[in-house]
């Protein structure tokens, strides 16, 4: 099947009343009609300037452009990744992991209340606009905790996503004005560990994007 040129935005698993009280309508709404709609059309926006400064041959900075397309993709991607990595309350959100990716954070965190603690922690402190993520090192078998600033700085290469909470302004101040805090304590109760297992088992059976 022949993959579409451009990027565009996907449909989220659930309404935007779904997630609330954890994440208000009026705020997923925005956040995915309006900032992830942003990512799509910037990274779209930079292949189309790459696209008619080869078909002219005119140089472009490339410096300034692909750091601009890292920015937007790294947006786009990791959008993508947190709404299939949330769920409704109590109908796929919240709990702790369980099968392979329960047993790979017992093992490297000693255990899942001190792995949310270190998450919480890396999420409550990233720099300004940024990401918490979890992430897995095929090289050690490790979990690793990654937390990225805006979308694409911190990242390490290599080390598929597993799970992300985005704690950019944006993604709570409607509901939760500056107290990121209390975001990333609601985020407990729509987290969706069956999609983070599934990421995590395709990795290990070779097949995870
Ligand atoms: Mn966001």
């Amino acid at each position: 099947m022949e993959k579409p040129h451009f990027y565009s935005l996907p449909k989220l698993p659930y309404g935007y009343k779904e997630l609330a009280p954890y994440i208000s309508e009026e705020q997923l709404q925005l956040h995915h009609e309006k900032h992830h709609q942003a990512y799509v059309t910037g990274a779209n926006a930079v292949f189309e300037k790459l696209e008619q400064g080869r078909k002219a041959g005119s140089d472009l900075d490339m410096k300034a452009t692909l750091k601009e397309l890292s920015f937007h993709i790294g947006g786009h991607l990791l959008h993508s990744l947190f709404w299939a990595n949330l769920a409704p309350a109590g109908k796929g959100g919240g709990g702790k992991p369980a099968g392979v990716l329960g047993a790979a954070i017992d093992k490297e965190f000693g255990g899942f209340e001190r792995f949310q603690k270190e998450f919480t922690q890396a999420a409550v402190s990233a720099e300004g606009s940024g990401w918490a993520a979890l992430t897995f090192c095929q090289l050690t078998n490790r979990p690793v905790i990654m937390q990225i600033e805006k979308h694409n700085v911190n990242v390490y290469p290599m080390f598929s996503i597993l799970l992300v909470l985005d704690v950019w302004e944006h993604a709570y101040y409607l509901d939760y004005k500056n107290l990121r805090a209390k975001f990333v304590e609601a985020f407990w109760s729509i987290v969706s560990w069956e999609e983070a297992n599934r990421r995590f088992a395709g990795l290990l059976k070779g097949g995870a994007k």
